[in-house]
């Protein structure tokens, strides 16, 4: 395998589909669901060749919209008995490349699921299809005062079929735990087409966890098409700090500073100078463009605890160094300390032609020394980035600035970006925070796991899909991949468990 053939667009087809195949199979999708949600001319295949992560684009054989559980288990039957592979995609918003299509296979669009299907406020949850907007589930429950607390910053636009499948994170969820804490029951179609259910409707359920298993299994085991998710109650009061340093690493001591003082804000997130400098220019969120880092940090809950909370940080926060620290003095300026922040991709989207956005994670404590480090390959790989990211949770988000156009920048990028990330599991932590493995980390879990570690997720996958059909070569890297990539120790030229299945 060469170099090149690692590199993310590089996914390999499982097998060639001839037309004759293909024509067979849509003949017979036709049968199953109606005309207009089985797409096959070139121009209605090209909006869905890639997602988020549009770096890479590849179309699609075929993209199938169904309406109803029947016809998603009727097209997962049929592309079983052809043996052709399927790719989940909600609203295509991921970020690393999980509805990435395949050119020999069907991609499985869920945006016809868009139906909240019941609210119940007595037991604080709500019934939804994986089509849902996230935001507008806590649309919906908001006349009952309640709302859904895991708040990724592209919940105007993605699914939470695709929130599942990402186990996606948000603001929030430093206080309020990621998409995995915050549901209750799915129902999954498998490949053969069997309708199941995992959790249920009370807090634990017999037998192994499979309700987390699947969250976060990035379209690889089973089609999700029913969620149940949890609902809070909206705090009292909410109230948001704003604190400017001078210096990066400063700033991400302090953010250990505030964790380790026992206080867990509701949010707690990081800029740097170059997205406060885009989000400034762009939503004009009253942020101090001088400043080498801002954090937003918010603290919710009854009158009592808030005052108390903010007065505390606030303390915290200039004995740790911050040159300015002002507090949001009503709920308009709330949401604008916020908009800045959750525009903050788009914004730096206007500082460069392209932009690659990383994902790992890092012991708090680290935050700093991490920073620095990219600082110094930014320079060594002569690549600008902007971070803004969950700094509570010790998620960064660099954002690696380039141009397409230019021969070599996307190569270097994709260097820099894994190289961040083998950082990450240099310091403790992981290679993601919520964006998922997808395509965009393959080879990094070939360094953050061991060959049984990932034998092991062969085997649950082979367990759910024994022929490989749901997603194949996505979020769990071949052994042989490894190998190439130099992560794995070759014994007398035989890879480790060479019997189990790897798709
Ligand atoms: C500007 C921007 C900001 C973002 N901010 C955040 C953030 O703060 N936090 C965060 O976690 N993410 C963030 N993301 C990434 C992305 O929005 C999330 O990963 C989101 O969960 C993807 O949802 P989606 O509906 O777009 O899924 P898609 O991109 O369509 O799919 C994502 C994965 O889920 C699978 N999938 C989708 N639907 C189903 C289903 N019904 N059954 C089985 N598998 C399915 C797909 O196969 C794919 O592997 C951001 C993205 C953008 C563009």
């Amino acid at each position: 395998m060469s170099a090149d053939a690692l590199r993310p667009a590089n996914l390999e087809e499982p097998r060639a589909v001839s037309a004759r195949e293909r024509d067979a199979l849509i003949r017979e999708l036709l049968g199953v669901v109606p005309s207009q949600g089985v797409l096959h001319d070139d121009e209605d295949l090209r909006p869905y060749e890639c997602d988020g992560l549009s770096a890479y684009r590849r179309k699609p054989m075929l993209v199938v919209l169904p309406e109803t559980i029947e016809q998603v288990q009727q097209v997962l039957r049929l592309c079983q008995a052809h043996q052709v592979p399927v790719v989940a995609r909600g609203a295509g918003t991921g970020l690393s490349g999980g509805a990435f299509p395949l050119a020999n296979g069907v991609l499985l669009g869920l945006a016809k699921f868009n139906r909240i299907l019941a609210i119940d406020p007595d037991n604080r949850c709500a019934r939804v299809q994986p089509g849902v907007r996230n935001l507008a589930i806590s649309e919906a429950a908001a006349a009952h005062g309640l709302y859904y607390a895991p708040d990724p910053s592209s919940q105007i636009a993605c699914s939470i079929g695709g929130n599942v499948a990402e186990n996606a994170g948000g603001v929030h969820c430093l206080k309020y735990g990621l998409t995995v804490h915050n549901i209750l029951e799915l129902k999954v179609v498998t490949i053969d087409g069997e309708l199941i259910t995992l959790g249920g409707q009370s807090l634990d359920s017999p037998g192994y966890d499979l309700l987390a298993l699947m969250t976060g299994s990035e379209g690889m085991l089973g089609v999700i098409v029913e969620i149940t998710v949890k609902l809070l109650p909206r705090p009292e009061r909410a109230q948001v700090l704003l604190a400017a340093f001078d210096n990066v690493e400063r700033a991400g001591e302090a953010v250990a500073a505030i964790i380790g003082s026992g206080i867990i804000p509701a949010g707690l997130e990081m800029m740097d100078n170059n997205s406060i400098r885009a989000a400034e220019d762009f939503v004009h969120a009253g942020y101090p463009v001088e400043a080498e880092a801002i954090l937003l940090c918010e603290l919710d809950g009854t009158n009592a605890e808030v005052s108390e909370d903010i007065m505390q940080v606030r303390e915290l926060l200039i004995a740790q160094g911050a040159t300015e620290v002002r507090t949001a003095g009503d709920d308009q300026e709330r949401l604008r300390f916020w908009a800045g922040r959750k525009a903050a991709f788009p914004a730096v989207g206007r500082l460069s032609p392209d932009y690659y956005c990383m994902d790992g994670t890092i012991p708090r404590k680290n935050l700093g020394q991490v920073l620095r480090r990219i600082g110094e390959m930014s320079d060594e790989f002569g690549l600008r980035v902007a971070n803004v990211f969950h700094a509570g949770d010790g998620n960064l988000h660099p954002l690696i600035l380039y141009d397409a156009d230019t021969p070599g920048q996307l190569e270097r990028t994709e260097d820099f970006g894994g190289r961040i990330l083998e950082l990450c599991v240099e310091y403790g932590g992981t290679i993601t925070g919520e964006h998922g493995v997808g395509i965009e980390k393959l080879n990094q879990m070939c360094t953050q796991f061991t060959p049984d570690a990932l034998t092991q997720f062969h085997a649950v996958k082979a367990a759910f899909d024994p022929r490989g059909l749901l997603n194949p070569g996505k979020a769990v890297p071949t052994l042989h991949r490894c190998a190439e990539f130099g992560a794995m120790h070759v014994h007398h030229g035989q890879l480790p468990h060479p019997d189990i299945p790897r798709f």
